[in-house]
């Protein structure tokens, strides 16, 4: 019987320490992706700037009624994922939310971070499970630098978070956001729990103001 207590103890303690891990996450694996304004096609909404590689690293989403007619629209997560990633990065980026997603391909567990830029209002917080759909924020204008648009970019690399300078500007990091989106529409295996990496970025910093033209946030 005392056995039995202590195991159960042993076990309490290691499940809490597992919770407690700073670097880690419960999430719902996706079980698809859907676009992120216009939900769950992009109704309404276009691209007025791709992705080029090197260059504008995401797709730039407008509302097809034109320029400044979208701001304050809805901003949905494209799939089930964890929030890493929601601040406010002021003139460079305006808020920022990143989100990460793992995901069932070729009977392996695949992670991707899809990244929301310049919006209005954040409506999550770093480390809170968001589901496939659910409104993370609104359209914004990053604190006027730009006519509001998304800003949206999906990584394959898990470590770029905000800085785009580390790491080449190609397809061996980036996924061409609607294309990810669209080949992934509907996923086996989806809303399973799993766990993923957090904190894993290195993040700008902001003790000089002029430190941020490395970042390249690319409009
Ligand atoms: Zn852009």
């Amino acid at each position: 019987m005392r056995k039995k207590l202590f195991v159960a103890a042993v076990a309490g303690v290691l499940a809490a320490l597992a919770q407690a891990d700073p670097n880690a996450a419960l999430t719902r694996l996706a079980d698809g992706f859907d676009f992120p304004v216009g939900k769950p096609n992009a109704d309404g909404y276009r691209i007025s700037r791709g992705f080029t590689p090197h260059g504008h690293l995401g797709e730039d989403w407008v509302g097809q009624g034109g320029s400044g007619t979208d701001f304050r629209d809805p901003v949905y997560v494209i799939g089930n994922g964890v929030v890493t990633l929601a601040r406010d990065f002021r003139r460079s980026w305006g808020n920022v939310i990143v989100v990460r997603h793992a995901f069932m391909e070729g009977g392996q567990v695949k992670y991707a971070d899809s990244l929301y830029g310049h919006l209005d209002r954040v409506l999550v917080r770093e480390g809170q499970q968001v589901l496939r759909g659910q409104q993370i924020g609104t359209i914004g204008n990053a604190h006027g630098l730009y006519a509001p648009h998304l800003h949206f970019e999906v990584h394959k690399n898990l470590a770029i978070g905000v800085v785009h300078t580390m790491f080449a500007g190609d397809l061996s990091n980036y996924y061409v956001p609607s294309e990810f989106v669209n080949l992934h529409r509907t996923l086996q295996a989806g809303n399973r729990l799993t766990t993923v990496a957090m904190n894993n970025y290195v993040m700008p910093t902001f003790a000089g103001i002029p430190a941020l033209p490395s970042m390249n946030p690319g409009q």
